[in-house]
């Protein structure tokens, strides 16, 4: 019997979200093209996942290379794609030691583990975790009760406690809620979700010290701003401090699911039973990962993502000034315009639907919209996509 033609039947996917009736098939750099012909230009990437853009030659040279060598000996035993990128990411970084987990959910969970961890052998059992308003970490459970996500404290519960809210860039905030059961501030550098909001170097700086004289961790949450996406390899480097313990997800895979718990020796407390996970440090997914952290490195790569940061800057701040919105942040390529309406979710449908060529951008607060392209996007295509944003605002004002 002849199969159906090929329409979209997707009655069989899990409704988790909204999605438009179409399906993507190919990938090629900035651009995805969908079951129509129709190219987008991609200043989403996956959710600043793919961070060398679709389809990156290294990266498939490293899958096929590796898939026809060895894709799983189980995390019973040492693989040479794991060594390689634990090396990478610690000898360009302050931490020691690394464990490859699948998601940035569950690196944070680890770094929850670690922390508690820590805490029981260190410091009299403290397990409490200070997080922050408007923070994204998960949606594990514990990973949305340490999120600072309006609703989210009602939506599973009972929330898994220890995680209380303190307010970003206020220092104060966080020293009110300190207690002896105190064990580590997790913060992200750059809340991504919260709406692309840095935290300033004064505050990062004086975080940094406070929790070191009260003999309390500092956990970066770096999934979204890690790994070259504000123009350092590491977001955290740019404050001029040391954290203990570092999560990665994202952009370390450039697409593949790969993330890492990083810390340093002191914190690395971890004895066997305490924590595994079957796909951890498998070599097909790590021997991406050390392919995409080297293309990184690469001389004047980390260089060549500020200037590209600061020309998208730029330009947005231009187009606030066109349309008397309300200017932009961010760091290196993540960035956010900010709006005079709540017209975000508009603007990213007509963005999307727009012809002949759509552009893939998102709102992750109504008044706003975010921008995660590829690092290795050309300066033409940041144009480019200024201009689409610049038609579409006309048609909305
Ligand atoms: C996306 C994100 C996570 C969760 O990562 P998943 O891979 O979706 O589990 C955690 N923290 C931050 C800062 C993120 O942006």
């Amino acid at each position: 019997m002849n199969k159906p033609a090929p329409t979209i039947d997707n009655h069989s996917v899990m409704f988790i979200t909204p999605r438009p009736e179409l399906t993507m098939v190919e990938g090629n750099g900035s651009w995805l093209t969908d079951n129509n012909g129709k190219r987008y230009l991609d200043f989403l990437q996956g959710w600043a996942v793919n961070c060398l853009g679709h389809c990156n030659p290294g990266m498939i040279e490293a899958l096929n290379t590796q898939a026809k060598k060895l894709i799983n000996p189980s995390p019973a035993f040492y693989n040479e794609p794991m060594i390689r990128l634990s090396n990478l990411l610690t000898e360009n970084s302050c931490f020691n030691k690394v464990f490859f987990a699948n998601s940035g959910a569950e690196a944070n969970e680890g770094a929850i583990k670690l922390a508690r961890k820590w805490g029981q052998s260190n410091k009299a059992g403290a397990f409490e975790i200070i997080t922050f308003d408007h923070s994204f970490h998960g949606r594990t459970l514990a990973t949305m009760s340490a999120s600072g996500k309006p609703g989210w404290d009602t939506m599973f519960a009972p929330q898994v406690p220890g995680f209380p809210k303190a307010e970003l860039n206020d220092i104060a905030s966080v020293k009110k809620l300190v207690t002896d059961k105190t064990v580590a501030v997790m913060i992200e550098p750059v809340q991504g979700e919260g709406g692309v909001i840095p935290s300033t170097k004064e505050f990062m700086q004086s975080l940094r010290q406070f929790t070191k004289e009260n003999n309390i961790l500092l956990i970066v949450d770096e999934v979204q701003a890690g790994c070259g996406r504000t123009g350092k390899l590491f977001a955290y480097q740019h404050y001029d401090i040391e954290p203990d313990i570092m999560t990665l997800g994202k952009g370390i895979g450039g697409g593949v699911p790969l993330a890492a718990l990083m810390a340093t020796d002191a914190v690395a407390c971890f004895v066997p039973g305490d924590q595994g996970g079957t796909y951890n440090g498998n070599p097909l997914m790590t021997a991406v990962g050390a392919s995409v952290i080297e293309q990184l490195l690469a001389p004047g790569f980390l260089e060549s993502v500020r200037t590209k940061g600061e020309l998208l800057s730029k330009e947005l701040l231009s187009i606030s000034a066109e349309f008397k919105l309300e200017g932009e942040r961010g760091e290196g390529l993540l960035r956010a315009l900010m709006l005079s309406s709540d017209i975000g979710a508009k603007l990213v449908e007509l963005a999307r639907d727009r012809n002949p060529e759509g552009l893939l951008i998102n709102s992750p607060r109504p008044n706003l919209l975010r921008f995660m392209p590829a690092l290795n996007v050309s300066e033409a295509e940041i144009r480019q996509m200024c201009n689409i944003l610049r038609e579409l605002l006309k048609q909305v004002s």
